[in-house]
């Protein structure tokens, strides 16, 4: 199943990549879910098994794409986690010891959601990088939650953008990550959400971050150090996962403070980021 936020409803993604399909989800069926994308978490499980039991056809109303009205899939989670130094290949170039127990967790502010294409405003005085990554929505509560059964916690994927200032980040005695990688529109997601069951290897995707046309990030989510059962896990230990939080899961080598020499987005620039079997995102910079 796929669920996009269009134009602030729900909606059930149907088609082959590059000629999807939208249902209005309260309509297709009749009221009982939705309308809007943030109240789907909560009843996750009924939904999917009504999907599982109903058969669509072109007479329900299908609607054409256009993406620029998408918003994240998840616009209004409870609450929202970064995962820091998550990637084998991202901590050997950047001459960090890999995090043996927990890694570094950090929030965005939900003020800096956006959809999949948008554009992004680089405030002054700060560096802004760029991190690909895969996100995470939580479909099921729970506190303990075992490696096993963490996938059935799991609502589903989509595509995220976790954009940093990295002076404000870096500022100070101790890491401000919450609020450098919060500024309005730094936290893109989309185009969709994606159910585990769409894909073959759900912990093996390829991923990739482009910038002006030039591939800067390209991995496979199976380069991380902790698994999304393992982060699901790991944070359930601590807190109890709520239905539509989001799980910002890391990002692979490549990103602009660590190349020699380091490169930060301006004006004019265009990232493009796409994530195996769920889609692309596209920021330009002013
Ligand atoms: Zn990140």
């Amino acid at each position: 199943m796929r669920i996009a936020n269009y134009d602030n409803r729900a909606v059930i993604v149907e088609g082959p990549a590059g000629a999807e399909r939208f249902y209005y989800l309260d309509e297709l069926s009749g009221g009982r879910f939705g309308p809007q994308c943030e109240d789907v978490f909560d009843t996750w499980e009924e939904l999917t098994s009504w999907y599982g039991r109903h058969t669509l056809d072109e007479s329900e109303g299908a609607k054409q794409v256009e993406v620029s009205l998408l918003g994240p899939p998840s616009p209004a989670p409870r609450q929202v986690f970064g995962v820091g130094l998550n990637y084998r290949d991202y901590v050997e170039t950047a001459g960090i010891d890999p995090p043996l127990t927990l890694p570094p967790i950090f929030t965005k502010y939900v003020s800096s959601f956006s959809g999949p294409v948008s554009i992004v405003e680089i405030p002054p005085r700060t560096n802004v990088d760029w991190e690909i990554e895969l996100v995470v929505i939580v479909g099921r509560s729970g506190r303990d939650i075992s490696v096993d059964g963490a996938w059935s916690h799991v609502a589903g994927l989509t595509a995220g953008q976790d954009l940093s200032d990295r002076v404000l980040q870096n500022r100070g005695p101790s890491p401000q990550s919450g609020l450098g990688k919060s500024f309005p529109g730094f936290a893109p997601q989309g185009p969709w959400l994606v159910s585990p069951d769409e894909f073959d290897e759900p912990d093996d995707l390829g991923l990739r971050c482009v910038v002006n046309g030039t591939t800067m990030q390209s991995s496979r989510t199976s380069q991380m150090i902790y698994s999304v059962p393992m982060i699901v896990s790991e944070l359930s230990k601590i807190v109890k996962l709520l239905p539509g939080d989001v799980i910002f899961t890391g990002t692979p080598a490549g990103v602009g403070f660590a190349r020699t020499p380091p490169k930060f987005l301006s004006a004019g620039d265009t990232v493009e980021s796409w994530i195996e079997g769920i889609g692309n995102l596209r920021q330009t910079f002013v």
